[in-house]
C-alpha cells in the first residue's frame, strides 16, 4: 500500500493531510495522483464516497502552485475550472479545496444558481485560481462578459453522468470549448453509460483510465435490506423503525417533493427531529437543513435525489428508501451516502407493489440479491412473492399514471404561462414570456429557466429517457 509521502505531494498538501487525519490514499487517490501530477488527462469511474474529490484537487493545486511564479491570477480569468451537477456537490468541493489548500496561496470561489450575482462576480474580478461551478450561472457570468475561460489549463467535470441526467449536456459542451485548448482534463462519472463514453471521448486526449467500483456496483460495506410493505404502511413503517436507538443518523429518500414534505411531517409528528431538502426549498433553507443534520440536530434528512446529490455527511448510519428509485444507478447513489470514508452502514428500502419492478432491475443491475427483512409489522408476503409479471403490470399502471400526472402538470403550466404571457410578464431581452420548467423549479429560485434535454426538435424518447424525465419532474 502507497502512503501519501510516496505520491511525491509537496509539504503544505502533506501538512492540510495531516490536519484532515488522512493516514493513507485510497485507492483512486493512489491510482490518480501521480498521473495528475504529470498532467495526463484522467476518465474516472468512481462513486462518491470514494475520496476522489482529493483524488483530483491535490494534483490541481500542486500544479497551480507550480506555475505562480508570474503572480495573481487574472482578474475574471481562473486557472482551473471545476464543474459540478449542483449547488451542494459544488460546495462540498469548494470546502475540499479550501480545506487541502489552507496552507497554500491558491484563491477559489463557487459559482452557482440561487446566491447573489454580484458577490460572485466580485470574487472574479479580485481573480481566483479555482472555480467551482453549476453550469447555469457559470454560462450566465460568461455571457456577462465576467468570467473568461482561456486561461483554464485544468478542467474537471464531476459526476458527469448527473450532469446529462439533468439535462446539461449542451451547457457542457458550450463551457468546454471555451476552455483553453492546451488543457488538462478530468471527466468522473458513477456510471459509464453511453452518452458519458461520447462525452469523454470529445473531451479528454489519450486519458488514463480509472476504475473504482465496476458499473452499477452497490458500495461493499453497506448492509443492505428490502422491506415488502403496502404503500399506506408506508409512513408508519418508518416511524416504527425511528424508535430503533441504531438508526443515529438517517438519509430517508423519497422520489417527489411533495413526499418528501409528507415523510417529513410525519416523523415530526412521531417526535422525530427532521429536515428536508429538494428542489422547492431556497438555498439558504437547504443549507440549513444540511448543516442541521450534520451538526446532529437532526437525526433525520429527508431529500429528494437531485437534492441530495453531493451530500457528503459523515456517520450517516442508514440510508431509507422511503420509495424505490425506478434507475438503479440512482440506488447505488443513494446507498453510496452511507458507509463512507471506510465506515460501515445499512441502507434500508422500502418496496410496495408498484416498485416491485424496480427492484428487479436494481438487483439485476446491481448483480446482487437484497436479503428481505421479514420481522416487521407490515411485512405484505404477497409483494414478496409477485412475479416479475405481476410487478412489470403493476410499474406500467404506475408509470401510466404518472405520466398522466405529468401531462396534468404541463397542462396546467401552459395555462399559467399563457395568462402570464398575456399579462405582459416577459424576459426583458428576449420579449418572449418567461417559462419556468422543472429543471428551474429543481436548481430552486434564482435557477435559470431552461427546457429540459429532450424538448427539442426530433427528440424520440425512449424508456430510459422517459424514466429520467419522470425521475426530474417530480424530484
Ligand atoms: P469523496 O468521494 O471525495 O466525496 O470523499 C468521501 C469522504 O472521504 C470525504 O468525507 C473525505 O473527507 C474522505 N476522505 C477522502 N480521502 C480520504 C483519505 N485518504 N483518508 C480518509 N478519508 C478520506
Amino acid at each position: 500500500m502507497t502512503t501519501f509521502s510516496e505520491l511525491d505531494l509537496i509539504e503544505p498538501l502533506m501538512r492540510a493531510l495531516n490536519a484532515e487525519n488522512y493516514t493513507k490514499p485510497t485507492p483512486i487517490q493512489e491510482q490518480s495522483i501521480p498521473y495528475l501530477l504529470e498532467g495526463r488527462d484522467l476518465l474516472g469511474v468512481a462513486q462518491t464516497g470514494t475520496g476522489k474529490t482529493a483524488a483530483f484537487v491535490l494534483p490541481m493545486l500542486q500544479r497551480l502552485s507550480a506555475k505562480t511564479e508570474d503572480g495573481r491570477p487574472k482578474s475574471c480569468h481562473p486557472r482551473a475550472l471545476i464543474l459540478a451537477p449542483t449547488r451542494e456537490l459544488a460546495v462540498q468541493i469548494g470546502d475540499s479545496v479550501r480545506s487541502y489548500g489552507q496552507f497554500m496561496h491558491i484563491g477559489s470561489t463557487n459559482i452557482f444558481g440561487g446566491a447573489p450575482i454580484g458577490k460572485q462576480i466580485r470574487a472574479l474580478e479580485r481573480g481566483v485560481d479555482i472555480v467551482v461551478a453549476t453550469p447555469g450561472r457559470l454560462i450566465d457570468l460568461i455571457n456577462q462578459r465576467k468570467l473568461f475561460l482561456d486561461q483554464v489549463s485544468i478542467f474537471v467535470l464531476d459526476e458527469a453522468d448527473r450532469m446529462l441526467d439533468m439535462g446539461f449536456v449542451k451547457d457542457v459542451k458550450k463551457i468546454a470549448s471555451l476552455v483553453n485548448r492546451k488543457r488538462q482534463t478530468l471527466l468522473f462519472s458513477a456510471t459509464m453509460p453511453p452518452e458519458v463514453g461520447y462525452l469523454a471521448e470529445g473531451l479528454l486526449s489519450d486519458p488514463i483510465r480509472v476504475e473504482v467500483a465496476a458499473q452499477s456496483t452497490t458500495a461493499e460495506r453497506v448492509n443492505q435490506r428490502i422491506m415488502f410493505v403496502e404503500k399506506g404502511n408506508k409512513r408508519d413503517l418508518l416511524s416504527d423503525l425511528m424508535q430503533n436507538d441504531e438508526i443515529v443518523r438517517a438519509l430517508v429518500f423519497t422520489r417527489t417533493k411533495h413526499g418528501a414534505n409528507k415523510v417529513a411531517t410525519h416523523l415530526e409528528h412521531h417526535k422525530v427531529s427532521t429536515g428536508v431538502i429538494h428542489g422547492n426549498k431556497s438555498q439558504t433553507a437547504r443549507q440549513n437543513a444540511l448543516n442541521n443534520f450534520k451538526k446532529g440536530k437532526h437525526r433525520v434528512l429527508v431529500a429528494t435525489d437531485i437534492a441530495a446529490r453531493g451530500i457528503d455527511v459523515d456517520g450517516v448510519t442508514h440510508v431509507i428508501n422511503f420509495d424505490l428509485p425506478n434507475l438503479p444507478e440512482n440506488y447505488v447513489h443513494r446507498i453510496g451516502r452511507t458507509a463512507r470514508a471506510g465506515a460501515a452502514g445499512e441502507a434500508i428500502s422500502f418496496c410496495d407493489h408498484e416498485e416491485r419492478a424496480y427492484l428487479f432491475d436494481i438487483e439485476k443491475a446491481t448483480r446482487q440479491k437484497i436479503s428481505v427483512d421479514i420481522d416487521h409489522d407490515f411485512h405484505e408476503p404477497s409483494i414478496a412473492n409477485a412475479g416479475i409479471k405481476t410487478a412489470k403490470a403493476a410499474k406500467a399502471k404506475m408509470d401510466r399514471e404518472n405520466l398522466e400526472k405529468q401531462k396534468a402538470r404541463q397542462q396546467q403550466r401552459r395555462k399559467k404561462w399563457t395568462s402570464k404571457s398575456k399579462t405582459g410578464n416577459k424576459n426583458p431581452t428576449s420579449g418572449k414570456p418567461n417559462y419556468s420548467g422543472n429543471r428551474s423549479s429543481e436548481q430552486g429560485k434564482g435557477g435559470i429557466a431552461k427546457t429540459s434535454s429532450g424538448a427539442g426538435k426530433g427528440f424520440r424518447p425512449t424508456k430510459q429517457s422517459n424514466a429520467r424525465r419522470n425521475n426530474r419532474s417530480s424530484a
